[in-house]
């Protein structure tokens, strides 16, 4: 608990607070007092809290919100986030403006506002933005001054339990940046009424499909509290949940899914078919089985997760490190879309399932989703973002689509193509990865979970430790790592050994240090001392990794390389303050790739740029050149790439040499291609 917080922030200055509108119009003392508030004090950082019995313990713990802030490319890519869409969707889309529901107006009052605020609260005070901070103190001063006093929360003419389940992370988030003692209370007369309620008034449609969402919240609370009704909620959500495990001990659905196949014609929609083949139900529920396994300490349980992405990847994943889901499961081919919300979610699941897990290679997966799919599918701006992607996207553009349910829009950059969920959702992507950098472990050390530019203020057995992480990762391979504790400290310090990185370098103060590996990860005990500095080497070499009819594609560290195609962006609409836009291809894009990992040139071009984004086309900071044949057979129709054919191929036409950049550089791309007869 943030005891040192509460002691600074009274309760008074907090009712004082909560009657404010904008933290930006506080007057000069009380801005100062809030900052104080709510970031990350040197003498006094805010620590991790760890699991109270009986429930399981976490390998690592995520360190509460603020302890963990962005710099370098990282913050750049928040604040191009908060300039565009994410800083302004409340501006101009009436679904999160001032008449939401969850503002106590008669519009939007289901998932919009929560899913807004989910994201905005950590994208606010990541930033210390004061701007954003009061954006979402409107929904959360109107979500804990109007709690029903049966313990409910959220707009009455909507009881649906799930986008309470959304609310719930917000607040959590809200509580760790701010240490605001209104939090727990209203989460704990919340958890009472829901205790009562559920037997009643069961889990339906999302919530049932969600619920370890619910549950997570529920663990945070009861981590604080040590309410054992918490418990018996938990039991009760789980008790009521779709039992993901038991699909995936028997997983049958292998091929894409149709309309017909889950009646979505007859308005089947929210059957248990079609909702346990979702998308986003399904990226929720990866870390569905770390959860229920806190509770259960059950090996069963924790293999569950291993379980469940084995089956995606094997049955429908893609070479971006997602799964196809447009919006439902669709199979390996690469010209089918991933969904936003389930690029988010999955990222979500997995910084959560790292988390309770421990395993090394759910970050490479975050670090594949984060640096690939995710900012490939916004324009450079942040102003504009697809509902699919897809890796082999040659075209963006109203034509008829192999979506296997979705509507024609959904691979537009707009306000909210086909459906905007996606637009009220995106806005946790970033800064939940940016939360998730750094965590605690269970024996009381530090953990480089992800590796991008960062700064850590935490305390680590009783002592405050600022960490300082310059890199330029994922576009090299260097990471340097400043520890400042305040006083000579020891403790283990855990680095992700990425599993791509064969021969890894790890220097301490410029010598070099043979550790032990555990689970992935080096774990180096020592004293650590102020200005110890930590480097790790990882080699990027270029690889060839296999994927869909034999086709394949090239990485090089986390980043997964495509070819890219002249683009002509033409307007489709203008929305508000953004626009809706149509992309066409201007060049050939069916080219076949020779394999051989030791003829792929890999070439850093340049410096991340000072300002704006790495993951531009024209900023992209490395490129490789490959050798490649053009395949002419290989078709588009209808603006959609023939599924990539069976490799391996044979190509009269000349060789060439072509350059791939970052897959999230080339809007329009090949990212599968077919490998040429050797
Ligand atoms: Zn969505």
């Amino acid at each position: 608990m943030r005891n040192n917080d509460r002691r600074m922030i009274s309760r008074r200055r907090f009712l004082k607070q909560a009657g404010l509108i904008a933290v930006a119009s506080l007057p000069g003392s009380d801005r100062v007092a809030l900052a104080g508030l709510t970031s990350a004090g040197i003498e006094n950082p805010p620590h991790a809290i760890k699991n109270k019995a009986p429930l399981a313990q976490n390998a690592f713990y995520m360190l509460p919100l603020g302890a963990v802030r962005p710099a370098g490319w990282l913050k750049n890519q928040m604040q191009i986030q908060a300039n565009g869409l994410g800083g302004h969707l409340d501006e101009t889309w009436a679904d999160v403006g001032s008449n939401s529901g969850w503002l106590g107006g008669t519009g939007e009052s289901w998932e919009r506002g929560p899913y807004f605020l989910d994201g905005l609260v950590p994208l606010a005070y990541l930033l210390d933005d004061d701007r954003l901070k009061a954006k979402a103190q409107k929904f959360v001063e109107w979500t804990l001054t109007h709690q029903a006093s049966n313990g409910m929360i959220g707009p009455s003419g909507n009881q649906d339990w799930w986008p309470r389940m959304i609310m719930l992370k917000a607040l959590a988030q809200y509580q760790e940046a701010t240490g605001d003692p209104r939090v727990i209370p209203v989460l704990s007369r919340y958890f009472n009424y829901q205790l009562a309620a559920l037997p009643e008034r069961p889990l339906r449609d999302w919530g049932k499909f969600r619920s370890q969402d619910n549950a997570l919240v529920a663990i945070w609370l009861y981590n604080r509290t040590g309410d054992p009704k918490l418990l018996e909620l938990i039991r009760l959500l789980r008790a009521q949940a779709h039992d993901w495990q038991a699909q995936f001990s028997d997983f049958k659905f292998t091929q894409p899914v149709t309309r017909e196949m889950i009646k979505l014609n007859e308005g089947q929609g929210l059957s248990d078919l079609a909702l346990s083949t979702h998308g986003v139900n399904n990226g929720q529920a990866l870390k569905a089985a770390p959860v229920w396994s806190l509770l259960s300490n059950s090996e069963v349980d924790r293999a569950g997760f291993h379980q469940m992405l084995a089956a995606l990847d094997t049955y429908h994943g893609l070479p971006n490190g997602m799964f196809s889901c447009d919006e439902h499961l669709a199979g390996r081919n690469p010209s089918q879309g991933s969904e936003l919300c389930t690029v988010v979610e999955t990222l979500f699941s997995l910084e959560q399932s790292l988390a309770i897990l421990g395993h090394a290679a759910i970050g490479d997966r975050i670090e594949t989703i984060a640096f690939n799919a995710l900012p490939g599918t916004f324009t450079d701006d942040m102003w504009a973002h697809q509902y699919d992607q897809e890796p082999n996207q040659v075209e963006v553009s109203l034509h008829r689509k192999p979506w296997t349910t979705n509507g024609p829009e959904s691979n537009l950059y707009g306000l909210e193509p086909n459906f905007g969920c996606c637009t009220a959702n995106f806005h946790q992507g970033w800064p939940k990865f940016a939360a998730s950098l750094w965590m605690f472990s269970n024996d009381d050390g530090l953990v480089a979970a992800l590796y991008s530019p960062c700064e850590v203020r935490t305390m680590v057995r009783n002592t405050a430790v600022r960490i300082l992480e310059e890199t330029e990762y994922p576009f090299q391979g260097n990471v340097r790592i400043k520890m400042e504790p305040a006083v000579a400290l020891s403790f283990p310090l855990r680095l992700r050994i990425p599993a791509w990185a064969s021969i890894p370098v790890i220097l301490v103060n410029g010598l070099p240090v043979n550790t032990p590996h555990d689970a992935g990860f080096a774990k180096i005990e020592r004293t650590w001392k102020a200005g110890d500095v930590v480097e790790l080497r990882f080699p990027m070499s270029p690889r060839v990794v296999k994927g869909y009819n034999d086709s394949i594609s090239i990485e090089s560290g986390p980043l997964v390389f495509s070819l890219p195609i002249e683009e002509s962006w033409v307007k489709l609409r203008d929305r508000g303050m953004t626009a809706d836009w149509q992309v066409f291809p201007r060049s050939q894009w069916n080219y076949a790739l020779a394999d051989s990992e030791k003829e792929i040139e890999r070439h850093s071009v340049q410096q991340l740029p000072q300002q704006g984004s790495p993951f531009s086309l024209a900023a992209a900071p490395v490129k490789l050149r490959v050798k490649a044949r053009k395949l002419p057979s290989w078709l588009a129709v209808d603006g959609v790439a023939d599924p990539v054919p069976q490799s391996p191929v044979a190509s009269s036409e000349p060789e060439e040499t072509v350059t791939l950049v970052p897959y999230a550089a080339a809007k329009l791309r090949i990212t599968a291609f077919p490998q040429l007869k050797s």
